[in-house]
């Protein structure tokens, strides 16, 4: 069977990770959150008080980059792979507000960026991967078959990672959510390096009126076609 690469990009909380996660059940592909990678870099950063309210010792996060190893592991219960940090589960602990609020200005790093587009490719090497993110159409699989820019209106998004903290049972306000998520969005699409760019061959989803279904049956019916092609 022709397997194919699957890059998924867009604005934070369009929900790529939820339909990205089912279009690999479906195709039987690998999944992959680049998302989560920069968390676990900015989580690295927050525990070792690298990075903090106001201040950010961008150097030292550099320096200590070779201390950072980032992989995943299924677990069949929650049906996806989990992010380890040197081994460390932190799935659960990467999804806070906390470091989202920091993750952005981590990501503009380029010696961060390298590092984890390296891993990134590595893992797209032999295809059958669905990976989403900010720069994967763009900058890590650039000749992708298959490219998807999800966008949703601001508000659609803010209320569904709201809602989606809120089930996990964190306390936060609508307004803190809306303005982490435009924030993340200005300086994602402003950065210097790789910024976040629909491709030019990318086929532009806005799925704020659909269903996940109705987007992953749009997203196979587009795979199905190049893989029998
Ligand atoms: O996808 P998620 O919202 O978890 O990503 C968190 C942040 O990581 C983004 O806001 C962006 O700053 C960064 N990111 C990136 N490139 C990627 C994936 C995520 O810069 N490929």
């Amino acid at each position: 069977m022709n397997k194919i690469i699957i890059a998924i990009d867009g604005f934070s909380s369009t929900g790529k990770s939820t339909v990205a996660k089912l279009l690999a059940k479906n195709l039987n592909y690998i999944y992959v959150d680049t998302g989560a990678m920069y968390r676990a870099v900015t989580y690295f950063a927050l525990e070792n008080d690298l990075i903090g309210k106001d201040f950010f010792d961008e150097d030292a996060l550099v320096r200590r980059l070779g201390e950072i190893s980032i992989t995943f592991k299924f677990n069949k219960e929650a049906g996806f792979a989990e992010v380890y940090l040197n081994g460390n589960n932190i799935e659960s602990a990467i999804r806070t507000l906390r470091v989202s609020k920091f993750v952005s200005p981590v990501a503009t790093l380029s010696a961060v960026r390298r590092k984890l587009v390296e891993q990134q490719q590595l893992m797209g090497k032999d295809k059958g991967i669905v990976m989403d993110g900010r720069d994967i159409g763009t900058v890590v699989f650039p000749d992708a078959e298959l490219k998807i820019f999800m966008t949703a209106s601001a508000e659609t998004r803010a209320k569904r990672r709201y809602k989606e903290l809120l089930d996990r049972g964190h306390e936060l306000s609508y307004e803190d959510v809306l303005e982490n998520v435009t924030t993340r969005d200005r300086i994602d699409s402003t950065r210097e390096d790789s910024p976040l760019v629909k491709a030019v061959d990318a086929i532009e989803i806005d799925n704020s009126d659909l269903t996940i279904e109705e987007q992953l049956e749009t997203i196979v019916g587009l795979a199905q076609e190049i893989i029998e092609k």
